[in-house]
């Protein structure tokens, strides 16, 4: 089989499945299984491809006929311009987190401490940390907490692998969790129950559920996460949230009840809102 006759194989299985994006994820599992680019591809069309990657690539259309994320069958997500290792036990980072990164940075001085609460692959505080490093000196002390040992796993990996100098705490929120810190960031499951079910397969099926289910009004992090954060940030220290579009008015609400000032909600790329933070005395 050529290199065309793959691709235009992987292409009609995947529409055939209804896969959005068919043509793209035909072409992104070529490159990653051949490893090759879009201009060697296009010189060499012909190219007879290995028996072996044929296989290997029909088996990644197979998994990806029934709907399982291209992210986890290539294993790799991109954020903030770091390639994350990506698997079943975390959330596929999301390019609107990339906001509320972003809306850290400026807050962040020499020798603070931050905590990143349901950290999952690491994607924010592990971009977080690698920016600092890479545009500043700044020492900056980094903790990622999760429940899930697999998530903490994943993000142990991709730590290891930026060379991200940071720790990480298994812990129910703040359950195990010490010490006090200046900056709190937290994408935490947000995700209505009843919406949960209306998600798309790659997201319903596939990614984990407790990274994305908020209980009944989708509140239910953000109300546990405020009202103990205080206790876990230093005086004038900062909370920051991803939150979905319309919680913004209600996140704010249960930060200005639990005493925050300053508060502000930042809008994404598509102008909904998207991060909320503010201060503590
Ligand atoms: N912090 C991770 C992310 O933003 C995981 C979030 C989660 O599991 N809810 O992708």
């Amino acid at each position: 089989m050529t290199l065309q006759e793959l691709l235009q194989y992987g292409k009609n299985q995947l529409q055939e499945a209804d896969i959005l994006e068919s043509e793209i994820d035909a072409w992104y599992l070529l490159e990653y299984i051949i490893n090759i680019d879009r201009a060697h591809y296009l010189l060499n069309p012909n190219k007879k491809v290995e028996e072996e990657q044929r296989i290997h690539y029909m088996d990644c259309i197979r998994r990806r006929k029934i709907h399982i994320p291209l992210q986890y069958i290539t294993g790799v997500q991109e954020f903030m311009g770091l390639p994350f290792h990506v698997n079943e036990s975390v959330l596929i980072p999301r390019q609107d987190t990339e906001i509320l990164v972003e809306t850290v940075i400026p807050y962040v001085k020499d020798d603070m401490s931050v905590l990143d609460m349901c950290t999952g692959s690491g994607c924010i505080l592990i971009s977080l940390l690698h920016h600092l490093k890479e545009k500043t000196d700044m020492k900056i002390q980094g903790t990622g907490v999760d429940i899930s040992n697999d998530a903490l796993m994943t993000a142990k990996r991709n730590a290891e692998k930026l060379k991200a100098d940071c720790q990480f705490i298994q812990s129910d929120l703040f359950d195990k969790v010490g010490e006090k810190y200046d900056i709190i960031v937290s994408n935490p499951p947000y995700i209505p129950t009843k919406v949960v079910e209306e998600l798309m397969p790659e997201v319903k099926k596939f990614e984990p559920m407790i990274a994305l289910d908020g209980d009944e009004d989708g509140l239910f992090f953000y109300k546990k996460i405020v009202s103990q954060s205080q206790y876990y940030l230093r005086g004038q220290g900062s909370l920051f949230f991803e939150i979905g579009h319309d919680q913004g008015d209600a996140v704010s609400m249960l930060m200005e009840q639990a005493g925050y000032f300053q508060i502000r909600v930042i809008k994404d790329l598509a102008g909904l809102d998207r991060v909320v933070c503010g201060k503590i005395e």
